[in-house]
């Protein structure tokens, strides 16, 4: 039975969205409905809209960061059943791809293949949901493979955040890099990924985390996640990464960059010690960017590595970070700093894109 559904549209872009009714296809053999309770605003939504990133394919349903509970399953689903609490995940999870397959990746190979089936439509036209998600809606229809069942006693309005920031930036730390105890890390960039990537230092035993910000406004809550120095690159004469290698001593054993800048990927490289910095890569610069660093600072022993929603397998492994904040291990209270309705989603992009919020969380 198809379903009319309120959602957050874009529908080009510099525009905002349109809060509007939508009709939802029930769920096909493999597939789920999941009504959506919490979604949190992400950067990479924005720039769906805002002109940053070339995309064209509208209208669109943004949302990739929400949690919600099952209230029907197509056939042959058997993973996950009606009144399971779940976060909906970009990647998928196959379970059966030579990635799943392998401990060394979280991106299964369905990631990388076309899905056109559009279960949003608008006037009879079908109605892409980004990562086949699009959680800016109050309920939405996903395959099995991109569903991730939780422990039902985590908040939603809370949770919905480990889909994307917290997987990314705990990930990073966790996953990625294996920060090791004792070490010292730092952090390019203290927005919500940048904030997870120093609650997964922490946690993992980082002596010593630096933050990277030319915000100020952002010190506060970096150092209520672990920050122990915070750094304004706005305050620092001459080179920043030459800084960072000078109050290091010689150069950070982690860092990460999570602004998605070609000239931070430069310098998250070089403000790394000889012999075994390892520089993570977590934002997102522009496709058409190229980054260049000095052959160098790689042949110096220096690793670079790449991470994608922090390497944690997205149905396998991201129940882990749900129990770690149900634990107390990790922090989302300081992360969600606001919590708004569907209506409010273009007031609560303005905080994101202004630097006043870290993250906004929708409540349907
Ligand atoms: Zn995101
Ligand atoms: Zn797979």
């Amino acid at each position: 039975m198809p379903l009319t559904v309120r959602a957050a549209v874009a529908h080009g872009q510099k525009r905002p969205l349109a809060v509007e009714s939508l009709r939802l296809e029930g769920p096909l053999a493999g597939e789920v409905l999941v009504e959506i309770r919490a979604s949190g605003l992400c950067h990479s939504d924005l720039s769906l809209f805002d002109g940053s990133r070339a995309w064209d394919d509208y209208p669109l349903v943004p949302g990739h960061e929400g949690a919600g509970v099952v209230l029907e399953c197509g056939a042959g689903v058997t993973s996950v059943a009606p009144g399971d609490h779940v976060i909906p995940v970009a990647i998928p999870e196959c379970g059966e791809c030579p990635a799943c397959r392998s401990a060394r990746t979280n991106l299964c190979d369905d990631y990388f293949r076309p899905h056109p089936r559009r279960p949003f439509q608008l006037d009879g036209r079908g109605v892409r949901a980004f990562c086949e998600l699009g959680t800016f809606a109050s309920h939405i229809v996903v395959r099995e493979s991109q569903v991730c069942r939780i422990r039902p006693d985590a908040p939603l309005d809370l949770v919905c955040c480990i889909g994307c920031a917290g997987a990314t930036g705990v990930g990073a730390a966790v996953f990625t890099a294996r920060v090791e105890a004792g070490t010292t890390v730092v952090v390019f960039g203290l927005g919500g990924i940048g904030t997870n990537v120093v609650e997964g230092a922490r946690i993992a035993g980082a002596a010593r985390i630096i933050g990277v910000d030319t915000n100020p406004a952002k010190e506060r809550s970096a150092r209520a996640a672990g920050v122990t120095d915070f750094v304004n690159p706005k305050a620092v004469a001459g080179d920043l990464a030459g800084h960072l290698r000078e109050i290091t001593g010689g150069g950070a054993d982690y860092s990460f960059e999570c602004v998605g800048s070609a000239e931070l990927w430069r310098q998250a490289v070089e403000c790394t010690r000889i012999g075994w910095g390892t520089a993570v890569m977590v934002g997102v610069p522009n496709g058409t960017d190229s980054v260049g660093f000095r052959p160098r600072s790689i042949l110096e022993g220096r690793r670079i590595l790449g991470s994608y929603l922090g390497n944690v397998k997205t149905r396998s492994e991201l129940p882990q970070l749900v129990d770690w904040f149900m634990e107390g291990r990790i922090s989302l209270d300081r992360l969600v700093s606001h919590r708004i309705t569907l209506d409010q989603v273009n007031e609560g992009f303005e905080l994101l894109s202004s630097g006043r919020s870290l993250r906004s969380v929708i409540l349907f």
